[in-house]
């Protein structure tokens, strides 16, 4: 469908309030709306009240050259998707928080997640970082293995054998405070694997599907190292992610207990430290259909086998 912009009533389609996805992307694409969210946002900050703008402050922010109707007509395109009138009433959520006198413009939720979606991924420069050695030898050739970002990805590989650990898009705020980087990064990938590990989008709250998938198949570098590719996929945003099996695992409480009862605390050791979740060496693909998967963690001389089904789903475990 397209949308006209300016002969639009802004009602939608569906008459709930709700926006399609290309509904969405014309209303925010006009260069004085952005302003408008851009400014809101600025104000909104980390902390205290949750403030508005009174029309004329909010003007004066934005410091768009057109006339007062026109930007009030921008203005009003925004009230109901993206931006409240206080006036009018608040969104449910936040009206214990908001001062009953207050009768401006702010951010409804949905304008809070937008914004900060954009601001964490922009505004901080073209953030780069050259090959640096993270402290650990590839589990497959024993060669220093390397971190770089760059085009919003971060990527953790072998020079030499090429075994990719992590290739992940990770927002540029990880640069911020060089030292912190790699462990940043590395509670920012645990975060989002752990996401897909439990079976939910960490964009946008959906279910996720589940395939596992021929390594020859998926175009990471050396096929020949991997067992097996578990992919999870959103067909809400389109978010996907490739977990290794032990990364599925990270997850399962019984891992958790048994590395921590012999000294491994898995929910801080970045997960490129984890020779069971960061390889493939320790699995064991049992069946292809049905799906059965096997993967063994071997600690102190002993070891704890947790098997699972074709959705992730353990279906044994075994010690010894
Ligand atoms: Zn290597
Ligand atoms: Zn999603």
């Amino acid at each position: 469908m397209t949308v006209d912009d300016h002969d639009s009533t802004g009602d939608d389609a569906a008459g709930d309030g709700s926006l399609t996805t290309e509904e969405t992307f014309a209303l925010v694409g006009d260069e004085v709306r952005a302003e408008i969210l851009r400014a809101l946002s600025a104000e909104r900050g980390g902390e205290g009240e949750l403030p508005s703008l009174s029309f004329s402050e909010l003007r004066e922010r934005v410091d768009a050259d057109v006339r007062s109707s026109q930007f009030n007509y921008h203005l009003q395109r925004l009230v109901d998707h993206f931006v409240e009138n206080r006036a009018e009433g608040t969104a449910q959520l936040i009206e214990d928080v908001v001062p009953s006198d207050d009768d401006g413009y702010a951010l409804r939720p949905e304008g809070t997640t937008l914004t900060r979606t954009i601001r964490a991924r922009t505004g901080t420069g073209e953030g780069s970082l050259d090959p640096v050695a993270v402290g650990l030898d590839c589990y497959h050739c024993g060669t220093a293995v390397e971190a770089t970002y760059d085009n919003a990805t971060f990527v953790l590989q072998c020079p030499d054998c090429e075994y990719l650990y992590e290739y992940d898009l990770v927002p540029p705020g990880i640069l911020d405070g060089e030292a912190e980087t790699l462990s940043r990064a590395a509670e920012y990938v645990r975060h989002v694997r752990l996401a897909f590990a439990r079976g939910v989008c960490p964009l946008c709250g959906n279910a996720v599907d589940t395939s596992f998938d021929p390594p020859g198949e998926t175009g990471y570098p050396r096929p020949d190292l991997r067992a097996v590719c578990v992919n999870r996929s959103c067909d809400h945003c389109g978010h996907r992610n490739y977990l290794k099996v032990g990364e599925a695992l990270l997850r399962d409480p019984d891992l958790v207990s048994f590395c921590r009862e012999r000294g491994l605390d898995v929910t801080s050791t970045p997960i490129w430290e984890l020779a069971f979740a960061a390889t493939d060496r320790d699995v064991d693909v049992r069946s292809t259909d049905p799906w059965e998967v096997a993967l063994e963690v071997e600690l102190d001389g002993e070891t704890l086998e947790l098997v699972v089904d074709g959705n992730l789903a353990v279906v044994e475990r075994n010690y010894a």
